[in-house]
């Protein structure tokens, strides 16, 4: 068999690994559990990331300040209707979500924790917003739950990190995920490729740095310039410099690249970014479903025989 993994996919797929995991499909609930940001609230910076607003992924059953258990309830209804299954996760998206006193992180995580159907946390945030007693905590709550923490990486360069006003630098991101490993719990990264000043030679450096960190999975975002951001008047100067992926096949053709050198044994939870189509600015690539972007992603792998760490030397 040319791939490591149990599946006949061309990455190595988190759904398919969860699925394995639990016997079943686990959805992910999307929450908005109140908290902040660092980057918004003064504490590191204001006006956060020049690319975020947060309204544009989320969906609509987490909006209008609903209690955690109300936004449960609302999801699970929501996705019974588009997904066959009644085991979930509770993702806490919006913001950065270990940012918070312990005692209201602990509230917060516990109340999702007491739906049966719930059988674990995803936890976003950002690298800077963890410390010793969030991460013990969180390995005391792994005994007994599945618990994975997101790190928002976005890119391995300060002077990306810099321009994108991200509020950390690079070594924070690195630090973070290997406190975090070292607690064995899993993490994912986010990382967008596109962002402004960097060039497909940088993206595809970006890989190398990755594959030396111990990350469980990946999740990899096409920059989106979205209404109502610092992007959006920057692109509006800049329309060709911030235009990288023009189009979904131009890529298709750069992830392709970006897999093949990647290390296998990382699982892909998403290859692309969505959010809502009222509100993206650039690039459109005809209003694609994830799962139509899939599709052409692994028609096209299929097509050049190729697969994720086809080309990635262990050194
Ligand atoms: S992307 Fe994340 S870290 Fe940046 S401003 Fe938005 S919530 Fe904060």
């Amino acid at each position: 068999m040319k791939y490591p993994w149990k599946t006949d996919r061309r990455f190595n797929s988190y759904t398919a690994f969860i699925q394995e995991k639990f016997g079943t499909r686990v959805q992910k609930l999307s929450l908005n559990a109140g908290f902040t940001c660092p980057n918004r609230d003064g504490t590191v910076g204001v006006g956060g990331c020049i690319f975020c607003n947060n309204d544009a992924f989320s969906p609509s059953y987490v909006g209008g300040n609903k209690a955690i258990s109300r936004q449960i309830i609302e999801g699970i209804e929501f996705h019974a209707k588009r997904y066959k299954t009644d085991k979930f996760f509770a993702h806490f998206q919006t913001y950065s979500n270990t940012y918070a006193p312990i005692e209201k992180l602990k509230a917060a995580y516990e109340e999702a924790l007491s739906f049966d159907n719930v059988l674990g946390l995803v936890i976003s945030t950002r690298p800077d917003c963890v410390d010793d007693e969030k991460l013990d905590y969180l390995v005391e709550l792994a005994k007994k739950h599945y618990i994975m923490i997101e790190y928002g990486v976005e890119s391995c360069f300060d002077k990306t990190l810099k321009i994108i006003n991200r509020g950390h630098n690079f070594e924070s991101a690195k630090r973070a995920i290997e406190i975090t490993h070292e607690k064995g719990i899993p993490v994912g990264v986010h990382i967008i490729f596109g962002l402004p000043g960097e060039t497909y030679e940088d993206m595809y450096n970006m890989v190398d740095i990755l594959n030396k960190l111990p990350i469980d999975n990946i999740k990899f975002h096409q920059l989106q310039i979205v209404k109502e951001t610092k992007l959006e008047l920057l692109f509006q100067i800049y329309p060709k410099q911030l235009a990288a992926f023009p189009t979904y096949d131009s890529y298709v053709s750069f992830l392709i690249l970006a897999l093949e050198h990647l290390n296998p044994n990382i699982k892909i939870q998403r290859v692309a970014g969505e959010v809502r189509a009222n509100t993206i600015v650039y690039p459109h690539w005809g209003n694609l479903r994830y799962d139509q972007m899939l599709n052409i992603l692994e028609k096209e792998m299929a097509r050049r025989d190729t697969w994720q760490g086809k080309l990635y030397h262990d050194s």
